[in-house]
């Protein structure tokens, strides 16, 4: 019985140099029934935090459960292996066989990837799994991954967010000129074209950065997250919606070639628990936000408006401009856009006499 164990990616580094290619790779019909693996997941998220980083902690819990402890995954919060925004590097070149984070975190390296953590204007929650699991979104995020060595999953999903957290009003376009505004991603690069100031500023900062005024602006997640963080102790102004993500999915990476030693029935676990904390995820966004916007109605300290329409729509121009540059300058991009816009040009005809349809008839009679 041969009994294959990996601690760490020096042990895999190791392992793949003296073999010099993948050894598990190769179906010989024998019995792996027994085989044990011990994996490290690298995460971008704060310690237990609700919703991100619980819900990675939840998936290594379910694939140990499943697999009978025959494949243990640690998981680490943001800083402590490697840094928050280094998941992608760190798991492509083997550092841990397992990441949890954003694709649009990386969109320096990997512009593309953007499509598959939000678009501004784009898929929502629902939309987002039916393009990745059915409309060919995932096979492209596959495909377009494999230059990094990693197998990618959808593995998390928060919903619509929050158009963000503001130290004054915004009640025209002229009021977003000189902003300095946490806001990452696609979103970010419309916000700069706007007359914002972009400025990238992890989670576990944003707060002091608000009541400093090293920040006049800042979006996170949505209620249940950023109460989590205080951002309501520290500014005013709520703004809705979150048209610069409007259905995030977060992503579990894994290293090719750790995968590639994985035998069939842990391949399908590891799949089958990416699917599960997808949807556990976005349930406990609906739950906790929902939740968590009563408290929020109720604090005298807190006001929750509506961007102002003439600002929704420069933003809505300004994001057609930053999505059609993309695609003109990078040539994944160009066709992973392809996909994406084909797919909402026929989904949100559908959403109109069917999800939005049905919500402004539920709001409409009070
Ligand atoms: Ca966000």
């Amino acid at each position: 019985m041969k009994r294959r164990e990996f601690v760490g990616g020096l042990a895999l580094a190791a392992g793949a140099s003296a073999c010099g290619k993948q050894p598990a790779a190769i179906d010989t019909g024998a019995d792996r029934s027994t085989e044990t693996f011990k994996w490290n997941m690298v995460t971008s998220w704060p310690p237990r935090l609700p919703g991100l980083g619980v819900g990675a902690d939840n998936l290594a819990e379910r694939v140990e459960k499943a697999s009978n402890s025959r494949l243990k995954i640690k998981v680490y919060a943001g800083g402590e292996l490697v840094p928050a925004l280094d998941v992608f590097d760190a798991v492509s070149r083997g550092t841990a066989q397992m990441g949890h984070d954003a694709a649009y975190y990386h969109r320096g390296k990997v512009p593309a990837a953007q499509y598959f953590t939000a678009v501004p204007f784009g898929l929502n929650a629902n939309e987002m799994n039916a393009w990745l699991y059915y409309g060919g979104g995932l096979e492209l995020w596959r495909e377009y991954y494999q230059q990094f060595n990693l197998v990618p999953f959808p593995a998390g999903q928060t919903g619509v967010q929050m158009a963000g957290w503001f130290n004054k009003e915004i009640n025209s376009i002229e009021d977003l000129a000189g902003l300095k505004m946490r806001i990452p991603g696609l979103g970010g690069e419309v916000m700069q074209r706007a007359g914002v100031t972009q400025i990238t500023v992890p989670a576990a900062e944003i707060f002091t950065s608000l009541q400093t005024g090293a920040l006049d602006a800042a979006e996170w997640v949505g209620p249940y997250n950023d109460v989590t963080l205080g951002l309501h102790k520290a500014a005013r102004y709520y703004y809705y919606p979150g048209w610069h993500e409007p259905g995030p999915t977060l992503e579990l990476i894994v290293n090719k070639d750790a995968w590639d030693t994985l035998p069939d029935d842990l391949k399908a676990i590891v799949e089958l628990a990416c699917q599960a904390s997808n949807l556990d995820m976005q349930a406990e966004y609906n739950y906790g936000n929902a939740m968590a916007l009563q408290q929020l109605k109720n604090d005298p300290n807190v006001e929750l408006r509506p961007l102002p329409d003439d600002v929704l729509e420069l933003l809505h121009k300004l994001s057609n401009e930053v999505i059609d540059e993309l695609s003109a300058r990078d040539e994944w991009s160009a066709r992973i856009q392809k996909s994406y816009s084909d797919f909402l040009d026929v989904s949100a005809q559908n959403q109109l006499i069917s999800e939005q349809a049905y919500l402004n008839a539920r709001s409409a009679f009070p």
